[in-house]
């Protein structure tokens, strides 16, 4: 079986297996107990926020250990919220963690603007433009797309963020771009920034979100006062040592190198007429989001399965009808039924990835043929 939803969840590694098992086991003392066993644990905990900024790439501002990213997100935007006539920004083009959180703040009678995509998945930067004032509260936009790869121009947003709201508070999904994509956190000027273990060969259920300056941002969560009174609740110590380790175990450039070339020998072998390529090469390598004109993808994903795994879009939002990415980058519903996403891995051998375009091109096409 050759797995190819790797945007969708990793497998763990087996030094974050080994560490997880170390802190459940041997370790497991909580946090804020006060004996020295458990002050052992709350001491890691705090090595652990700083080995994550340094693979981050950033000197200041904390971590917060967090359920995940879907828990993050929520946090940075709850928790940067005021009273008061504020606005709010977020790109069409966000996971549902944010996305469905925007609506429920229209909801809430709150102004929230969403900016366009262009064609290529990018956020639309003259709309962005438009779209900031004074007002702005939050803006909250996804550095990596988790269906179509596209890359945003973090730094050019926080430049035009800072110009036009400079009370804004900016926040970015950097969940498909930590571990993947290079970049240093210090050099994009943002305030927050979620990450997810499982997106990167840790557990799922861990995650993180850096604070440039933490008494900018309220608790969402009410309790015994865990990760600096922000994020209440008994922190996920084997999770949180898990995910530190996966981290540092990834070779971000060379295995950017490698993605790309398997991901190249993928599309030349996909390559046909009725198979469009959503994804452009100016984007993350590890994602390819394909258009199979005619078809429902959900159909491809089942003749597939045993053989190889692919997914159809975002995991979280794969079950339901649309895709709002999609849809915002001007693609109909008749095109996005039929849309499946191929995310790769450092692990894949190019023959395994060849092996797969033929046969999903080829299941396709008979699956086309016996729909005439
Ligand atoms: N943001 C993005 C861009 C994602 O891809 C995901 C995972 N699908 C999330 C947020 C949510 O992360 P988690 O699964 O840790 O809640």
């Amino acid at each position: 079986m050759i797995y190819l939803d790797n945007a969708a969840t990793t497998k763990m590694s087996d030094k974050a297996v080994e560490e997880q098992l170390f802190w459940a086991c041997s370790n497991f003392y909580n946090p804020s107990a006060t004996y020295s066993q458990a002050v052992k644990v709350s001491f890691e905990l705090s090595n652990a926020r700083t080995r994550l900024k340094k693979l981050l790439g950033v000197k200041n501002g904390d971590i917060i250990f967090t359920s995940g990213a879907t828990e993050a997100n929520n946090l940075a935007i709850r928790g940067s919220e005021r009273n008061g006539d504020w606005e709010y920004v977020f790109s069409s083009g966000e996971h549902a963690s944010v996305y469905n959180l925007a609506k429920q703040l229209e909801l809430e009678g709150k102004v929230v603007k969403y900016v366009p995509l262009v064609e290529s998945g990018e956020i639309d930067i003259t709309e962005l433009e438009k779209a900031l004032s004074t007002k702005t509260r939050v803006v909250s936009i996804i550095f990596v797309n988790n269906v179509t790869g596209a890359i945003n121009n973090i730094k050019e947003i926080s430049k035009i963020v800072r110009n036009k709201s400079p009370k804004a508070i900016l926040h970015i999904d950097g969940v498909q771009a930590f571990c993947k994509i290079p970049f240093k956190l210090s050099e994009l000027d943002v305030d927050l920034f979620s990450i997810s273990a499982h997106k990167f060969h840790g557990p799922k259920g861990v995650g993180a979100l850096y604070v440039k300056n933490k008494s900018s941002l309220k608790s969402i969560v009410y309790g015994g006062g865990q990760e600096f009174g922000i994020r209440s609740g008994t922190e996920n110590v084997p999770g949180i040592m898990s995910m530190t380790v996966a981290a540092e175990n990834i070779d971000i450039k060379s295995n950017y190198e490698k993605v790309k070339l398997l991901r190249e020998k993928f599309e030349d072998a996909i390559r046909d007429d009725k198979i469009k390529l959503v994804s452009t090469q100016n984007g993350s390598p590890y994602i390819l989001s394909l258009l199979f004109e005619g078809i429902n993808g959900e159909t491809l994903v089942r003749i597939l399965e045993n053989d190889i795994i692919v997914g159809r879009g975002s995991a979280c939002s794969s079950k339901k009808a649309g895709n709002h990415v999609l849809q915002a980058m001007g693609y109909s519903a008749e095109q996005i039924k039929g849309a499946i996403r191929v995310s790769f891995d450092s692990s894949l051998t190019e023959e395994q990835v060849v092996y797969s375009a033929e046969k999903i091109k080829n299941d396709y096409l008979s699956l086309l043929e016996k729909l005439k």
